[in-house]
């Protein structure tokens, strides 16, 4: 006898990277930006009136919706905001899909969490491969048949990197009318691949997006999703159906504030896809392959010494990056790009191992 649902017995929850507190580590494990937000979210600290946190937040964020909605060009109603991204990918599942019902597609290798929310709320799943180097092959969603209500596509892909080219995105919504296509967009603003302008013109897209990664803001737990009416107001039953204030006001004012400032954001971009071609090519010169990024983070494989390897020599020597145990990708370390400081320590941490 448990007093565990048979859930709660049988799911393997998302691993998250680890957070480790016995030491300060170079810490590119977990692709956050090794950046500060923006100054003027240190204003907001300043000046918050604590005496707002006796009362409940706006359970719409309005303020925030409305911001979001200008950026994308679209509406209040297109405009779904969520405690983080994972929040808002997560109620998807239960929004568009059902109990043992039609499936969802998506690769077999892409953000670990869409399995477990699957299981979650019991709904069925269809794995598409990736081709041998990794890509998505778009004429396999291009076919799919009505057993399949829906396609989740990563992009660019975690933890792979690499960027699907819009118009390939575009082919697969115009091909499935009648699916609704969820794109999560965690590391779009590091390439040009962003499919978000194109909500308007399509019912069926659900674009996903955060503010953890291009704007240095993953503590205060915040993403958002852009879509047409319909889906954002079954986002929003679902939601007020499991709890009505999932953003809290301090969170709204801090990602209104790292909205206001284009020129630090389109700073920030660029120093890390600047570092991360320079990463790229510094690792390539130790033998390792390393996939074209779309991302901030790169995904890496050496010609003599396993991943597993790599990824323990350069823990003890004060470096973390991820290593995922699943077939197909073992043999690959994910890599976040930080700082210049951070990434020459890594290559110098690396040759070090590499030559002894
Ligand atoms: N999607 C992908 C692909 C991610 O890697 C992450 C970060 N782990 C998320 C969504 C969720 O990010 P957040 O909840 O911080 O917005």
């Amino acid at each position: 006898m448990s007093y565990l649902s048979k859930l709660t017995r049988s799911i393997i929850p998302y691993t998250a990277g680890e957070q480790p507190q016995d030491m300060q580590y170079v810490k590119i494990n977990t692709n956050e930006n090794p950046y500060p937000p923006c100054p003027k979210v240190r204003k907001i600290l300043d000046t918050f009136n604590e005496d707002k946190l006796k009362l409940y937040p706006d359970p719409n964020n309005t303020e925030l919706a409305n911001a979001l909605a200008k950026k994308h060009g679209v509406s209040f109603e297109n405009i779904f905001i969520g405690n983080g991204s994972d929040e808002v990918l997560a109620l998807c599942f239960p929004t568009f899909f059902d109990q043992n019902g039609a499936f969802l597609a998506y690769a077999d290798i892409t953000y670990s969490f869409y399995k477990v929310w699957a299981k979650m709320f019991g709904i069925n799943s269809k794995i598409i491969p990736l081709t041998d180097d990794f890509k998505i092959d778009i004429e396999e969603y291009k076919n799919l048949d009505d057993s399949v209500k829906g396609i989740i596509i990563c992009n660019p892909n975690a933890p792979t990197s690499l960027g699907l080219g819009r118009l390939d995105l575009l082919e697969v919504i115009q091909a499935n009318p009648d699916k609704i296509i969820i794109v999560d967009e965690a590391y779009a603003d590091f390439s040009t691949n962003s499919i978000a302008g194109f909500v308007k013109d399509y019912k069926n897209l659900l674009v996903v997006r955060t503010f953890s990664k291009s704007y240095s803001l993953a503590n205060i737990r915040c993403g958002y999703a852009i879509g047409d009416e319909e889906l954002i107001s079954g986002l929003k039953t679902i939601k007020n159906s499991f709890n009505s204030y999932t953003v809290n006001s301090l969170t709204e004012k801090i990602a209104i504030a790292a909205l206001e400032d284009n020129k630090y954001f389109a700073e920030n971009i660029d120093k890390i896809t600047t570092q991360r071609e320079d990463t790229a090519d510094a690792l390539r010169e130790l033998g390792f392959e390393v996939l074209e990024s779309a991302s901030n983070f790169l995904f890496a494989k050496h010609n003599k010494m396993a991943a597993s390897e790599v990824y323990y020599r350069l823990k003890e020597n004060g470096v973390l990056v991820r290593h995922f145990k699943s077939p197909r990708i073992d043999n690959y370390v994910r890599i976040t790009i930080g700082t210049k400081e951070q990434m020459n320590i890594l290559i110098k941490k690396l040759k070090l191992i590499l030559d002894n």
